[in-house]
């Protein structure tokens, strides 16, 4: 079996660790002796992303948004299609919020999103900085660290990742973290976020195989013992 991910604008958009979703993916994918193919995906450059089996884009400054945000807009429709129907999607921080509505910085920017879910960012004075923990009816307890000043909205009916146990999550009110819709993941949570939450890796390569070979396929058990120390260490830090 044989996977592609698109790696969405890596040298913009990839902050504390980012990279280490990528990693994981591929790792987990090659132990399971499943061919992953990384496609680093660049501004400019035509795209296609029908070939894609999964997409990855990760956190940026609100300066990279700018310039990522106006390219992703020539695909937005392409990528609006196929996120309903199934494509699998992780996205972390400044990628989480350019899928959305829009993000409004902190200067008063208006970075418009592709508006492939109902959600909004709205930038603040006050950073949000910091070791987070997140129980999700999903994934069960997921661990993080963040790094905004993006404040997220969820519009009526729009299912978070889970919510906040420690940390400040979408926007530091609503205890909400994240969103899944479909089989896209948005999350606030860096560090990076799969080494230490393998069975949120596991779930999308699992979603990546469904969705490309069209039929529900088992992954062959991992030993985590690494993962789950990882898991406790970032858990006790917060
Ligand atoms: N620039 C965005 C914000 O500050 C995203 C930051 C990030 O990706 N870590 O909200």
């Amino acid at each position: 079996m044989k996977l592609k991910i698109f790696y969405l604008y890596p040298n913009l958009m990839s902050l504390y660790g980012d990279v280490g979703n990528i990693i994981t993916l591929r790792k987990r994918c090659e132990w399971r002796g499943i061919d992953c193919e990384i496609e680093e995906i660049k501004v400019g450059k035509n795209k296609n992303f029908r070939e894609a089996d999964l997409l990855f884009m990760g956190g940026g400054q609100d300066r990279g948004q700018r310039i990522v945000g106006q390219d992703l807009q020539n695909y937005k429709e392409e990528i609006k299609e196929l996120v309903e129907n199934g494509l699998p999607v992780l996205l972390i921080c400044g990628g989480y919020q350019l899928f959305g509505k829009y993000f409004k910085t902190k200067d008063g920017v208006l970075i418009p999103g592709i508006e492939v879910i109902d959600i909004w960012t709205i930038g603040g004075d006050r950073r949000m900085i910091g070791n987070v923990i997140v129980q999700s009816s999903i994934f069960g307890k997921l661990v993080g660290f963040e790094n905004h000043s993006g404040r997220t909205f969820l519009g009526e009916g729009i299912q978070p990742l889970g919510r906040v146990v420690k940390g400040y999550g979408n926007n530091g009110k609503d205890k909400l973290e994240g969103v899944v819709y479909k089989n896209l993941i948005g999350t606030y949570l860096h560090g990076p976020f799969l080494p230490k939450n393998p069975q949120v890796a596991d779930w999308l390569i699992r979603k990546a195989l469904t969705y490309r070979y069209r039929e529900e396929i088992d992954l062959k058990p991992l030993n985590d013992e690494l993962e789950i120390e990882s898991h406790k260490a970032a858990e006790r830090r917060a």
